[in-house]
């Protein structure tokens, strides 16, 4: 039987356990319950566990669970890819965007973010180690994108995210994410962003090298709510 408060009580007992290995020079990490293919019930559960911060990746059943959901205070994190005729709707529903990889996208969601809301969080998407995939800004890219992206009124610019090519294979995840954290440290060396304090990767299997290597968001679908159909 899939019991979501004991799931989550393990999760963050993952997390502490992960952190107490780290030397304890960390930030508080966040935990990021995605959602995806998971009904509202689920979520239900999962805030009367003190989660606030929920993921999903396909829009159109993220707003009917926005929708379903709107008595409770949650902060709804988009982390798919994103099509160009779906900004506006992201922009008005979630109050953070971990996947911008492409300037028009970035533009959009400034553009359409309600004047009404607080400027969207966002964070962008390192293409880190998989030269096929269509996601994700090149390496070499970032630091020149970053400045396009923090120069757009409505957007909050917060740091970076990635997501391992091998999710199962916890030593190749160790070099994307130790790659991603070079390139995080670096850009925030240079002092010119006033809100860069976000890393997010890790996933159910890997959230232990995640934090190891400086992730302080980790993203929990399965481990959480159970497997996906
Ligand atoms: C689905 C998904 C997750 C959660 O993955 P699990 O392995 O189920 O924990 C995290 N991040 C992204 C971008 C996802 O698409």
């Amino acid at each position: 039987m899939l019991n979501i408060p004991q799931n989550i009580h393990k999760v963050r007992r993952r997390i502490e356990q992960a952190v107490l290995n780290t030397s304890g020079t960390k930030n508080n990490i966040k935990l990021l319950a995605v959602s995806k293919r998971h009904n509202s019930a689920g979520i239900r559960q999962a805030y009367a566990c003190d989660i606030r911060e929920f993921g999903e990746n396909y829009l159109q059943e993220a707003l009917e669970k926005i929708t379903a959901l709107s008595d409770l205070d949650i902060h709804w994190h988009f982390i798919g890819p994103i099509q160009s005729n779906k900004t506006k709707a992201i922009a008005e529903h979630f109050a953070w965007v971990h996947t911008v990889d492409r300037l028009k996208v970035a533009s959009r969601l400034s553009k359409q973010r309600p004047s009404s809301l607080p400027p969207l969080n966002i964070c962008i998407q390192i293409n880190i180690d998989d030269e096929e995939s269509k996601s994700g800004i090149a390496p070499e890219e970032t630091l020149s994108f970053a400045k396009q992206v923090d120069a757009l009124p409505n957007l909050r610019l917060r740091g970076l995210m990635c997501i391992p090519k091998k999710a199962d294979l916890n030593e190749e995840n160790t070099n994307a994410f130790q790659k991603t954290k070079v390139i995080f440290d670096h850009i925030a060396t240079q002092e010119i962003f006033h809100h860069w304090d976000t890393l997010s990767m890790g996933m159910s299997t890997d959230l232990e090298t995640a934090i190891a290597n400086g992730a302080n968001i980790v993203r929990i679908g399965t481990d959480i709510f159970g497997s996906r159909s």
